[in-house]
């Protein structure tokens, strides 16, 4: 049976992260409210505006039913949803709200203003060959990982602007979050490996 993998409805790129996983055989949920949160294998916070995402969130009042479900179902944010999974943001408003639930600080806003939007191939050992081509739109940088994180993807030092690595894609036991939008290429391989996740889980 294919697994029902919700992509969070409230803000962002929800359709382009349905499509994906319909794709791939899952059956996608959208989700608005807490109720819709039931009986997931799985969720998908897309990429948007985590401010205005973390503001709609508290609204529909799924703060909290989020925070329980992320210790129970694999859960991967691209983007704005890299910032809602994260445990500490900088630069976010102060009233933000996350989910949390990876120990990383995420920086938001992170690439300058010059480089708002970037597009850069990037080895991904995880999914395997080739590099994968990952788009970049005002992104957040992982700032600071805890050694309970696995870091899946990093710009490297040499082809970053900074000069040093700056890590772009992370996974914490069902976790995982990417700086990048897989959801607005043709290459499944994010969303592949999110979905045999769920499946394992
Ligand atoms: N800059 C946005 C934020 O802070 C994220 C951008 C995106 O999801 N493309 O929420």
């Amino acid at each position: 049976m294919s697994p029902v993998i919700g992509v969070l409805a409230i803000q962002g790129d929800v359709r382009e992260h349905a499509h994906c996983l319909t794709e791939l055989g899952a059956q996608v949920r959208l989700v608005k409210t807490a109720e819709q949160l039931v009986g997931l294998a799985g969720l998908v916070i897309p990429g948007g505006e985590s401010t205005t995402m973390s503001i709609l969130a508290v609204k529909n009042q799924l703060i909290e039913p989020l925070r329980e479900l992320r210790a129970q179902i694999p859960m991967y944010g691209s983007c704005a949803g890299l910032i809602m999974l994260a445990n500490t943001i900088t630069d976010g408003r102060s009233d933000q709200q996350t989910i949390g639930g990876l120990d990383i600080c995420a920086k938001r806003n992170a690439f300058g203003r010059q480089v708002d939007s970037f597009e850069i191939d990037l080895k991904i050992p995880a999914i395997g060959e080739p590099d994968f081509h990952a788009i970049f739109i005002r992104a957040p940088l992982v700032e600071s990982a805890s050694d309970a994180v696995e870091v899946l993807a990093a710009i490297p030092g040499e082809r970053s602007l900074t000069g040093s690595e700056q890590i772009v894609a992370v996974r914490q036991g069902n976790l995982m979050a990417t700086s990048f939008h897989p959801e607005i290429t043709s290459d499944l391989r994010i969303h592949k490996y999110f979905v045999e996740m769920v499946r394992s889980a």
